[in-house]
């Protein structure tokens, strides 16, 4: 180590060393002390000796009050009013590049945004070439996208694969309960990466939530929550336009998930975070590839198939996969197997999405009632449903559910069709109609069914032009906020509502027909479906599948326009 590294490593290390030598020296003093004391009371007359044992307890006590308090006082004021927000120091992880060590190799599941990212560590890692021909140097990277989504891994890498130290921070750690604590919590972190930079070459700081310190600005209002977060992101924009003007290897990057437009403007200009990477959920093939990546850490069956996993697993996160195979090895564990298998898998999805089985247990009554309204959604799912799957059935009470029939699309539907719209109230009203063939009469159980049938049924006539009047066009367009306690208004004639509410029952009504008319042709089918489901309680995708080739239906194929 030259001495250029050594006086780095005390500008890094200054606090501990000072500690350090301050500690020991108080240890000298007081060993010195007592062999002093020990040697004078040896010397004294028995009499004396005596009074000055008794006297030590009180002494003691005296010493240890009169220390406590001014060790409290002491602290308190170097703190906050010397060294301004000290604490800032005090738990800031440093993680080093070795100890991040996430490999390229292990990114999975996002091929497009790991473009960007490996374009991100090229113009890091060569910057000499880069400012030789003149290139722009990166400083600050904005990631944007939902949680779970792999921002956090993705900056990690990019640290590994960099080589360069990583310093990690969260937006929330910048908000304290004093003035100023925050930006000096940030200069800290400034300084910090500076110093990291000068021996190692280069740094990366991580800002997670940023969101949380970069909202935009707020007036002063005079309150010290308002100036003390000012005083943050000023900071923060000041380091960042230092590091411009630096030759340094520092790149700050920002990871948020709100939508940047709700970030403080003034944080996007050119030479601040002016590079953006939208990290966000993974696609039918990146879910594939995900389920294969944590599945081959684990050991399972080799009849699980992970098409079939991403398919049922439209908008998960890579998050929510990791956890659902987390879940279906603890699952495999408990049953005693050593091999996931895909029932644990699609065991985990329950728990995911709808939670644990809940209590309830079922009246045999009640159970039979479920399965007949349970297969009513199936059957008018598989039989109408353009794009949906049915993946799932089950009447085992969960979250609030007394039975559940799974359904999705294989991809991501962005913009859906009338037919689409169509189905899925078709599919709500499923379990109304079986209900009222079996049994004669209807349950309060259709409750959420209604609600979603209906908002769709709204939704088609009051925003999309799918009524049947030839009203058209999105009425809530016309919405005005008025303030102090108006609320939401609608700028349309009572007329106008009035008919679009009747094409709303049309299209209900509409669907309800055609759903009796399929479910009373298919009366056997739906007996036979809520018997293997009361039988089975849980059908999977393989078993539903039987049950409809057993009555000679095939699954539509996809009949949307293209
Ligand atoms: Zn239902």
């Amino acid at each position: 180590m030259d001495t250029r590294k050594l006086k780095k490593f005390i500008k890094l290390h200054w606090i501990k060393l000072t500690l350090l030598i301050i500690g020991g020296a108080l240890l000298i003093l007081v060993i010195y002390m007592v062999i002093l004391g020990i040697r004078s009371f040896i010397t004294l007359e028995s009499f004396y000796k005596k009074m000055t044992l008794a006297g030590i307890p009180i002494q003691l006590l005296f010493s240890i009050v009169t220390a406590f308090i001014f060790a409290t006082i002491y602290t308190f004021m170097w703190i906050h009013m010397i060294y301004g927000g000290g604490l800032a120091k005090l738990g800031q992880k440093k993680i080093k590049s070795t100890q991040v060590n996430v490999k390229w190799k292990d990114v999975v599941g996002m091929e497009s945004v790991k473009k960007e990212v490996a374009e991100v560590v090229n113009l890091i890692k060569d910057r000499a070439h880069l400012r030789k021909i003149g290139g722009k140097i990166i400083k600050g990277v904005l990631m944007v996208g939902p949680p779970g989504c792999g921002k956090t891994y993705l900056a990690k890498a990019i640290a590994t694969e960099t080589g360069l130290p990583f310093l990690a921070a969260v937006g929330s750690e910048f908000i304290g309960m004093f003035v100023g604590q925050g930006a000096a919590r940030m200069k800290n972190l400034f300084k910090e990466a500076r110093t990291l930079a000068e021996l190692q070459g280069g740094c990366i700081i991580f800002i997670d939530e940023i969101d949380s310190i970069a909202r935009p600005r707020v007036g002063i209002t005079g309150l010290g929550g308002g100036i003390s977060y000012n005083a943050t992101i000023n900071q923060l924009l000041t380091e960042l336009d230092g590091l411009r003007q630096e030759e340094n290897n520092i790149v700050v990057i920002g990871a948020t998930n709100v939508r940047e437009d709700e970030l403080d403007p003034a944080l996007m200009r050119a030479g601040r975070f002016d590079r953006k990477i939208y990290v966000g959920k993974p696609g039918l093939e990146d879910r594939r590839k995900l389920f294969e990546y944590y599945l081959k850490k684990t050991s399972y069956e080799a009849s699980v198939d992970c098409s079939i996993l991403a398919r049922k697993t439209v908008g998960f996160s890579p998050a929510d996969i990791a956890n659902m195979v987390r879940e279906a090895s603890l699952i495999a564990v408990r049953n005693q197997r050593e091999k996931i298998t895909y029932k644990d898998l699609s065991e985990a999805y329950d728990r995911v999405v709808f939670g644990l089985k809940s209590g309830i247990t079922l009246s045999e009554r009640e159970k039979v009632w479920t399965a007949y309204h349970e297969a009513g959604h199936a059957i008018i799912a598989y039989l109408t449903h353009p794009t949906d799957d049915v993946i799932k059935a089950s009447i085992i009470p969960r979250k609030g559910y007394l039975g559940y029939v799974g359904h999705t699309p294989s991809e991501e539907i962005h913009a859906p069709h009338k037919e689409w719209f169509l189905a899925n109230i078709k599919t709500n009203l499923g379990s109304f109609v079986a209900e009222k063939l079996k049994f004669g009469t209807t349950t309060a159980g259709v409750e959420s069914d209604f609600t979603n049938a209906l908002q769709f049924a709204h939704n088609m006539v009051w925003r999309w032009g799918m009524g049947e009047s030839g009203l058209l066009g999105n009425f809530y367009g016309l919405s005005r906020y008025t303030p102090w306690g108006g609320g939401m208004s609608l700028n349309i004639s009572e007329k106008t509502k009035e008919k679009l509410d009747e094409d709303v029952q049309k299209i209900m009504n509409k669907c309800l027909k055609e759903v009796e008319e399929i479910l009373t042709r298919e009366r056997e089918l739906l007996e036979y479906f809520a018997q293997e489901l009361l039988k089975k309680e849980e059908l999977e995708y393989d078993e539903i599948i039987e049950i409809f080739k057993k009555y000679g239906k095939e699954k539509p194929k996809d009949i949307l326009p293209t």
